[in-house]
């Protein structure tokens, strides 16, 4: 039988983050998901991905709202909230990088994509960070957040989600293949539409890939998603799948399956200095 513990997200609730977590490392999973942990730490590129969200949402919110903010002001926003939520818990993960440069990073996405996307943009905003759900069954509910959801200027439903990464995803299950697609999927049927675009736009690189999602696609999205969903959920083996993330997995301290290089090993300390500090953060079985 698949565990409760004290996990924080409902358990008939899955995310495409839930699924591909189970998928990336079913240990890390069962410490986050089913034994209800928080990471120890939240890498830099998190924050970074968080904060450039949140000035995108500010932008379109301006637009509709009021009217288009300027570069300066969203620049200035890109600043404040950085310094604002900036804490102990963000790591910087690769030796040798140090924070700013990742507000510097930040500045420069948004300023392309300001200058470029934003400021050519004439689709009309339909949501921003929006929660969407589908049941699927009595037991798993497929729950996500679009970044954002638009019409074309001809009225075509989209969904674009936003990526601060350093590269461009690949079609695979776990990136293109899935989430916005599935984010459309649901879209569509909020909206009674049986077509639309999802996206996604790549920040660093200021490209946009889309694909159409039409009704037929949306039911099998939904209906392999339950699959992968149904999978996880009645999961009894939780092994460890070491490998490069585990650089940036908040439970690297104390899992004994953890491989960190020495060149990507920031969060590893923090996560040893906090664990030293606090060793009754994680009751840790030997399951
Ligand atoms: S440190 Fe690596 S192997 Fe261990 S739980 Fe995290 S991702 Fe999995």
């Amino acid at each position: 039988m698949p565990e409760t513990g004290n996990a924080p997200t409902p358990r008939n609730q899955f995310s495409f983050s839930r699924v591909k977590s189970y998928h990336q490392c079913p240990l890390r999973y069962r410490y986050r998901y089913l034994k209800g942990f928080k990471e120890v730490f939240r890498s830099i590129e998190s924050y970074l991905g968080s904060v450039v969200h949140d000035v995108l949402e500010w932008m379109y919110t301006e637009r509709e709202q009021r009217e288009s903010p300027s570069l300066e002001a969203a620049l200035q926003l890109l600043a404040d909230r950085w310094a604002d939520g900036f804490n102990d818990e963000i790591t910087v993960i690769r030796s040798g990088d140090c924070a700013d440069s990742y507000l510097v990073t930040g500045r420069e996405m948004l300023e392309r994509f300001y200058r470029s996307t934003f400021h050519r943009d004439r689709s009309q905003t339909v949501a921003l960070e929006q929660r969407l759900n589908h049941t699927l069954s009595d037991d798993i509910v497929f729950t996500g957040f679009a970044d954002r959801i638009g019409r074309t200027e001809t009225g075509r439903l989209f969904v674009v989600d936003y990526k601060t990464s350093k590269k461009e995803g690949d079609p695979s299950e776990f990136s293109e293949g899935l989430q916005a697609p599935l984010y459309a999927a649901c879209a569509m049927r909020k909206n009674g539409e049986v077509e639309a675009l999802a996206g996604y736009h790549y920040l660093r690189h200021e490209s946009t890939r889309w694909q159409s999602v039409d009704a037929a696609r949306a039911g099998e999205l939904l209906d392999r998603f339950h699959q992968l969903a149904r999978n996880v959920n009645s999961a009894t083996d939780f092994e460890p799948r070491p490998g490069i993330l585990c650089a940036w997995c908040g439970f690297n301290a104390i899992c004994p399956a953890a491989e960190v290089p020495a060149a990507f090993s920031g969060g590893l300390e923090k996560a040893r200095e906090i664990n030293n500090r606090t060793p009754s953060l994680f009751e840790v079985d030997s399951q």
